[in-house]
């Protein structure tokens, strides 16, 4: 029964040590995902404004505010930077100004901007507090966005990532910086949105972490052993003295990042090389290590030590560790279960010399302690426990009640921490919603439907404009299927389009869609897929905006520019092709029958005595005659080769390609006859009684010392003839 207790007692030790130490974990895994996910998320955003055309590259005074915005937006965001291949660099970034430089409205924010002449020069501003530009205090040399780490490894890798940890420019920060390329629909480079992240805010908050032990440590470290943040108040890397505190000139800084087991924290060097003893390579520890050590070989006080490695979709992959020594926790409990051993030695020494005559008595009395002890196993602690007349079972008894005394204590420790976790857990919840809902006011201020879709194609993200184009809460959408929101028709048409960014790649569409209600909108997409480090989609981004108006305006400007060719081609009168056109299709024909060595034939008709009918009848009359011969001209000119025109006033040509002078002639002796059986009076034709017409044709295969306009000649001359010769008839030429 000794052994059992401290057994027991050994495993409420083990157990309170882990879970404290799993605590501390889940805590710093929840701070670093919600310290290092938000830049990314920047990136993502500002990427997606720029593909829905929110924000205009052409625009960089637009873009350079949109930047100093979203930098005032984020407090936790050292930097945020925009560089492209033509070499525009522009950032904002937390800084000290130089003193005395610092006027009362400006903010310890740089603005940096590209010089247009001459890219790797940058003038540096100071920021108003209003958010505005203030005053130039600077210009830094040689420093072309191209050439910069992370521009570099973004146009490398073409996708986004961290870079390594490094030092802000010339202040005394550890930093990193997440980077996300974008291209464009030919697949090249747009230009690259990057974000500077200080760590210090991560050193701040190990140091502060709450469930730390008292004399444990907790610190992140990289896998080449080098410090990124601790509890212990140490900076993760050195300056030289002689520069500390002072805004140090670029070139002459000395910083030096930290290996942990250099530093000065014994608790810090001890366990990094406890740990690179027991692993040697610390690229080796994927999954949770548990292993104890001592601070100096032989010492007994030992220290646990938890490391947990730590991933993202960005491939991070740093080391967390957790160091706590032993005897915080077992000095208690460990004294409780010493005791226990030694009174219920006594208790089984004493009662075994009592002989077998109190053996029933003591039984009785040990199976209700028993029954008591059954009780505190279940975690009724308040269960008492009787006393006997037997001595040695009160000496039992008693040492029993301090165990569950002890256990009691232990469960209400652990309640305890329990109970704090959560509150920590509240707080840190409410921290993360409060950057949600400032990527909501951005959002929400925005026209369009924004939204994160998961693969599951449910809505994890919607913005205001989807409450109004569904009529429904953000918070009832959330969780809902794409179908059911958007409703089926709409969601059946955008399916191939959605299977695409499921497979990665970024889609942009103009689509109408009839949506859930039976509204129809015509909408143009964006749909940007969402990629873990491995290139696994886990979503998508989309950005839709109506542009009903836009697409009314586009069918308005079509049928405009429609009249307005029809009114360049065609004649207004009898709606033939216009002598422009006519001169273009007869150069293209001519053309064609060179190059086949095809006979072309040219119809050139002319009303006779027009002149006379408009005299007698009017002008109105004679628009009116002319509509009725070129309809009948129309109406002969069956093949598609046959093409008629009004060459001016009552003259009209037909180009007939393909055909030799016989069949142009029928052509036109068929047109002659038309008009004159349509018989249309003309009281002053000397001639006949009706309205006739003279045709003269001239046929050719062309040569090429020919050209169009000598078959144009011949055919007049051909009209020529015809008038001459008593009119209402026609003549053809070949040559
Ligand atoms: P000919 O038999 O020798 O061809 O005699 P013509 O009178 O037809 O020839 P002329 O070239 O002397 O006269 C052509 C007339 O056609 C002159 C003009 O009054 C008339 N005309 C030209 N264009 C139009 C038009 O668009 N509308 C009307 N109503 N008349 C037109
Ligand atoms: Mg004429
Ligand atoms: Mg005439």
């Amino acid at each position: 029964m000794g052994y059992l207790s401290y057994r027991s007692g050994q495993q409420t030790v083990q157990d309170l040590t882990d879970q404290l130490l799993v605590k501390t974990e889940n805590q710093v895994v929840q701070e670093l995902d919600h310290h290092l996910s938000l830049p990314h998320e920047i990136n993502q955003f500002n990427i997606a404004m720029v593909e829905s055309g929110v924000i205009d590259l052409e625009n960089l005074d637009q873009l350079h505010n949109y930047l100093i915005a979203e930098h005032q937006k984020f407090p936790q965001v050292t930097s945020v930077l925009f560089g492209n291949p033509q070499g525009a660099f522009l950032f904002v970034n937390d800084t000290e100004l130089p003193k005395g430089n610092t006027a009362a409205q400006e903010l310890q924010v740089e603005v940096g901007r590209f010089d247009l002449d001459n890219p790797s020069r940058i003038n540096l501003y100071a920021l108003n507090v209003g958010g505005t530009i203030g005053c130039y205090f600077k210009t830094i040399k040689n420093v072309d966005v191209r050439e910069r780490p992370w521009y570099r490894r973004a146009v490398t890798t073409q996708t986004s990532g961290w870079s390594d940890l490094f030092q802000i420019g010339t202040g005394n920060v550890l930093a990193i910086n997440a980077y996300a390329p974008f291209y464009n629909a030919s697949q090249e480079l747009e230009g690259v949105f990057s974000i500077n992240l200080s760590l210090e805010a991560l050193n701040h908050f190990l140091a502060n972490l709450t469930l730390r032990s008292k004399a444990g440590e907790v610190f992140i470290i990289e896998r080449n052993g080098l410090l990124v943040a601790n509890s212990a108040g140490e900076l993760p890397y050195r300056t030289s003295r002689r520069q500390k505190g002072k805004i140090l000139e670029p070139g002459k800084v000395e910083f030096r990042r930290i290996p942990a087991q250099k530093s000065s924290n014994q608790v810090i060097a001890k366990a990094t090389a406890a740990l690179t003893e027991e692993f040697n390579d610390l690229n080796t520890i994927q999954s949770p290590q548990f292993i104890e050590f001592a601070m100096e070989a032989g010492k007994k006080d030992p220290y646990f030590l938890r490391v947990f490695s730590y991933q993202d979709d960005y491939g991070l992959d740093w080391l967390v560790v957790t160091v706590v020594p032993k005897s915080e926790f077992t000095g208690a409990i460990e004294a409780n279960v010493r005791r226990t051993i030694a009174l219920s030695g006594v208790a089984l020494l004493a009662s075994l010399g009592l002989g077998w005559w109190t053996s029933r008595r003591i039984a009785r009395s040990l199976l209700r302690l028993s029954q008591a002890s059954k009780s505190v196993a279940q975690g009724k602690f308040n269960d008492s426990f009787s006393t006997s007349r037997i001595r040695e079972v009160d000496t039992l008894s008693e040492s029993f009640s301090q165990m569950a005394r002890s256990l009691q204590e232990a469960e209400q420790f652990r309640d305890h921490y329990q109970a704090k976790l959560e509150q920590e857990v509240t707080e840190k919840t409410l921290a993360l919603s409060e950057s949600y809902a400032e990527l909501q006011l951005i959002t929400d201020s925005i026209s369009g439907c924004i939204s994160f879709i998961d693969s599951s194609l449910r809505y994890q993200f919607v913005n205001h404009t989807y409450e109004v184009w569904f009529n429904c809460r953000k918070e009832d959408m959330i969780g809902r299927t794409v179908e059911e929101v958007i409703g089926a028709e709409a969601y059946q048409k955008a399916l191939p389009d959605i299977q695409r960014v499921l497979a990665g790649e970024t889609v942009t569409y103009e689509k109408e869609l009839t949506y859930q209600g039976g509204k129809t909108r015509h909408v143009s997409a964006v749909l940007t897929p969402k990629l873990d480090a491995k290139n696994q989609v886990l979503g998508y981004y989309a950005l839709i905006t109506d542009i009903s108006d836009r697409k009314q305006l586009e069918l308005e400007l079509k049928k405009a520019n429609q009249d307005l060719e029809q009114l360049a081609t065609v004649d207004g009168l009898t709606q033939l092709a216009n002598r422009r056109t006519f001169d273009k299709h007869l150069q293209e024909e001519w053309n064609r029958a060179y190059r086949e060595s095809l006979p072309l034939s040219i119809l050139f008709c002319d009303v006779d005595y027009f002149k006379k009918y408009n005299d007698y009848y009017g002008h109105q009359a004679g628009d009116d005659c002319l509509q009725k011969v070129a309809l009948i001209i129309k109406e002969n000119c069956k093949r598609a080769e046959d093409f008629p025109a009004r060459y001016g006033g009552e003259e009209f040509v037909i180009i007939c390609a393909g055909i030799n002078a016989d069949n142009a002639k029928n052509l036109a002796e068929n047109i002659r006859k038309r008009l004159f059986h349509r018989a249309i009076p003309h009281e002053r034709n000397p001639d006949q009684n009706r309205v006739t017409l003279s045709i003269g044709i001239a046929s050719v295969i062309p040569r090429p010392c020919d050209n169009p306009n000598d078959l144009l000649r011949e055919a007049d001359r051909a009209l020529y003839l015809a008038k001459k010769q008593g009119r209402d008839r026609v003549i053809s030429f070949q040559f």
